[in-house]
């Protein structure tokens, strides 16, 4: 026999972990680091940065990694280190104190579900401002120490890390997380296996591991389907945030939606409201009335239930920022719900729709979510009537101002956003009580004390932490990618921290409109290389891979960034991430926001700067409309001179620059005999007073609390007492007046004196007599009158009088109204009759109108 030159066979590997161990003094740290307390808490951050200072680094500040990494003769060290255990017994007994604290139970609980959530650079499973805002949110809901969990996805790549090429073009670059050194942990069952949890996908299950992130005292459950159990087909659904296609998304949806209920049920998880945060989670409606009709109720029963439990926020300001599926995906993965509900295909994905019955529009989750939740909010009050313009159309019968859409406005987790300077200022200066009455304005007064070298002392620290930070991180990179070192360094040298600093930082979707700075090069010219008065832009920020036009602003950035006269003036910096947006919100003096209006629904890294001192430029959209006080930061108008983009572009750029020549650069170097400008610290002090107080996340979540949670709770309790009576009452209500609806007539009525118009002060008398067809009392009638505005054809609801119902014979229910007209003009009326109940919410909760001759 020939001996082969060769023979093997492939290996069969198996997966083998080991641990790190840890001398038992050491332990509590172990526990520290997998709870992403350490995220705001400086003094846990400083204690694992000390145990290793440049394996901290190399780690990307990653405390779990840092453990596992620590060498043997470190750890001893660190054991014999009688200071450094000082400090480790010291921070532990604060995550004690703050762990042991008892859930206050008195606040509605909330179970919470969104796509991404920014908590820590560490752990890659956000994007943007939507999970900035949910991250926040968390370290919130844990320092105000309310009984609430989340749902979210653990990506196996997140989102991407941006670098750029030598001529500017964005590289996207995916990278693997290994979930064993992330500051998470296995979600364990009886036996001590990872719960699974299958979510049915139409004739098939994918199975879920659950992983668990512990935002102090709050849990957010992480699915992850990128396991053996999955076909390559699923394995991705939590690959990537915002990847994939259509179906992907859709298939996201569901695991988040249906997959993150199946979850907190599969871990006897339950809470008196359900928030969806953003339209992606709108599925968890959906099986939760599947649950309630397993339990046998019926679905109009269900749906009275889930309504009045569910609280819907919309992020976006444009129809197009929505979810839509076609009718034929998404009939390939839900076509077995409709039997599973009880009603007909087009009933279901009716849900969908504005128009229910129109089969060309294709099915909407922001739709069925507002028809699934009784309650629904934007994020800013501009963004408020703009969602409730948006969404007018689900509720016709109705005008946009009259729906139920309200609002919150986003706030930022104070201890993750204010830098370690700033509280050290606001520990020496505020009352102890601070931190537990954050939107005290009183509180924040105390900011006048400080004495004006201490603010700019603490200003100038941090412009100079921001310098060094970019020095040491991109000094390798650009000289690496950037070609010319010669050009690198001169960069590096013309950073100037003394001069004035600008930051445009966030992500690069065109109605952000990074490039109106660069209208008028020249111009742009002047302004940075005065020698007197220099001024540096730092710009940052991703635009997603598929955004080409995004791509193209950082590019024309990154190019007159790299012209000589432009060298360390423009900035561009890559890879904007939590990190890196924490050294900016906090090291430049200003912060520019130039959104397309009203595109910008919140915003909020203008909020995070607020809680440094560094001052706010920006247009009137979003936060800032709320936010913007005289005196304490700069704004564009609010309103849009002209309709043409390309018009209104130079007009805000012009607006720019003259403000920046005229007032922001002479303020700024208006030194007098000190070092620094005091008309200057006024303004830092005033937007410090004025304005910071009302945007932390503490106020949002007690905003939340104040305007939904509470009043959906309480209707929820009402509604689910004595086996769900009341729901089921009120379902037999809706089904007998949607029954009877069509054959309720006017059988007399009143109107003639109001037909022929009449004078201010004079009274009109109307009356109805109306046959309910033998409803109890259950119509009501408003006259609705309207006023054209500004343009004579765009009516608007001017009053709305709502008729007594002053008697009845039989069937035949009397009403009646008196008018006393107040302002002269032409008026448009009629009378609109409504379904009448005082369990109601609100008229959109049970959308019949009819208006009447
Ligand atoms: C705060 C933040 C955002 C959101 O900023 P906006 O001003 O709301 O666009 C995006 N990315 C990062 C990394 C942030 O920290």
């Amino acid at each position: 026999m020939k001996i082969k030159s060769n023979y093997t066979d492939t290996p069969k590997w198996k997966e083998v972990s080991i641990k790190s161990r840890l001398p038992e003094e050491l332990n509590g740290l172990n526990e520290i680091a997998h709870n992403l307390w350490w995220a705001w808490n400086y003094d846990a951050r400083s204690l694992f940065k000390s145990l290793d200072e440049n394996l901290y680094e190399e780690v990307g500040h990653n405390p779990v990694m840092l453990l596992d990494r620590l060498s043997y003769d470190r750890k001893e060290a660190i054991v014999k280190d009688v200071a450094l255990m000082r400090k480790v017994k010291k921070v532990y007994a604060n995550f004690r104190a703050y762990m042991d604290v008892e859930p206050d139970k008195k606040r509605p609980s909330v179970a919470y579900f969104s796509m991404e959530y920014g908590l820590n650079q560490v752990l890659k499973i956000y994007s943007g401002g939507l999970g900035m805002l949910a991250g926040d949110y968390l370290k919130e809901a844990s320092d105000s120490n309310v009984d609430l969990c989340a749902v979210g996805f653990l990506y196996r790549y997140g989102y991407f890390t941006q670098t750029l090429s030598m001529d500017g073009q964005q590289i996207a670059k995916y990278d693997a997380q290994n979930f064993n050194s992330l500051p998470i942990e296995r979600v364990l069952d009886a036996n001590g296996e990872q719960v699974v949890v299958d979510v049915p996908y139409l004739n098939y299950q994918v199975h879920a591991l659950v992983w668990c992130a512990n935002v102090g005292r709050i849990k957010l459950y992480l699915l992850d389907t990128d396991n053996e159990m999955n076909s390559e087909f699923d394995k991705p659904i939590t690959h990537s945030l915002y990847g994939g296609d259509w179906e992907n998304r859709l298939k996201q949806e569901i695991l988040l939606g249906i997959g993150g209920i199946l979850t907190l049920k599969k871990l006897g998880i339950k809470k008196d409201v359900y928030h969806c945060n953003e339209g992606h989670a709108a599925l968890c409606n959906l099986q939760r009335l599947c649950d309630y009709i397993d339990e046998g109720l019926t679905f109009n029963q269900s749906m009275e239930l889930v309504r009045a439990s569910s609280l819907y926020t919309v992020h976006t300001p444009v129809p197009a920022g929505h979810d839509y599926f076609s009718e034929d995906l998404f009939g390939k993965y839900m076509g077995g719900y409709p039997e599973k509900l009880g009603i007909s295909w087009d009933e279901f994905i009716g849900m969908g729709r504005q128009n229910p019955d129109d089969h060309s529009e294709r099915f909407c989750m922001s739709t069925f979510a507002c028809n699934t939740s009784q309650e629904v909010n934007g994020v800013s009050k501009l963004h408020g009537w703009v969602s409730q313009k948006m969404f007018a159309p689900i509720w016709s019968g109705y005008y946009p101002e009259e729906n139920h859409v309200g609002y919150v406005t986003n706030g930022v987790h104070f201890p993750t956003w204010a830098a370690t300077e700033w509280r050290k200022v606001y520990d020496k200066y505020f009352d102890p009580s601070f931190m537990s009455d954050q939107s005290n304005e009183k509180i924040w007064h105390a900011i006048y004390d400080v004495p004006d070298d201490e603010i700019w002392k603490t200003r100038m620290a941090l412009k100079k932490k921001l310098v060094d930070y970019i020095r040491e991180k991109f000094t390798q990179s650009w000289l690496r990618n950037q070609g010319d070192p010669a050009r690198v360094v001169s960069l590096l040298n013309n950073i100037n921290s003394n001069a004035l600093m600008i930051g445009f930082c966030r992500r690069f979707a065109t109605y952000k409109r990074a490039h109106l700075l660069f209208t008028d090069i020249d111009r742009l010219n002047s302004i940075v290389n005065n020698p007197d008065r220099p001024v540096i832009f730092l710009f940052s920020g991703k635009a997603h891979p598929a955004d080409g036009a995004g791509q193209g602003l950082i590019k024309k950035i990154y190019e007159i960034s790299q012209r000589p006269e432009f060298l360390g003036k423009i900035i561009f910096l890559e890879d904007y991430d939590m990190q890196l947006a924490r050294r900016l919100v906090s090291g430049v003096d200003i912060w520019m926001n130039t959104p397309t209006r009203p595109l910008e629904a919140s915003g909020t890294s203008g909020e995070k700067a607020e809680m440094n001192g560094v001052i706010n430029l920006s247009v009137l959209d979003g936060w800032w409309v709320e936010g913007y006080r005289e005196g304490a930061g700069w704004a564009l108008p609010q309103e849009r001179t002209y309709q043409n983009q390309a018009y209104q572009d130079q007009l805000d750029a012009a607006t720019i620059y003259s403000l920046l020549e005229n007032e922001i650069i002479p303020l700024y170097y208006d030194h007098g005999r000190k070092s620094y400008s005091e008309k200057w610290i006024k303004v830092i002090k005033n937007s410090i007073a004025t304005i910071a107080p009302h945007y932390t996340m503490k106020r949002q979540l007690d905003d939340y609390y104040n305007k939904f949670y509470n009043k959906e709770a309480a209707r929820f309790k009402k509604l689910s007492a004595n086996n769900n009576q009341l729901a089921k009452d009120i379902a037999l209500w809706k089904e007998t007046v949607a029954e009877r609806w069509d054959s309720i007539k006017v059988v007399s009525k009143s109107t003639e004196l109001f037909d022929n118009g009449g004078e201010t002060g004079v009274k009109f008398h109307l009356s109805y007599v109306i046959d309910e067809q033998g409803l109890d009392d259950a119509i009501g009638l408003e006259l609705v009158t309207m006023k054209p505005e500004t343009d004579p054809s765009d009516y608007q609801i001017h009053r709305v009088f709502e008729f007594k119902q002053v008697g009845h014979e039989g069937n035949n229910y009397t009403f009646e109204l008196e008018v006393e007209p107040d302002i002269a003009g032409t008026y448009r009326s009629c009378v609109r009759m409504f379904p009448k109940n005082a369990n109601l919410p609100h008229r959109q909760d049970f959308c019949y109108v009819k208006w009447l001759d």
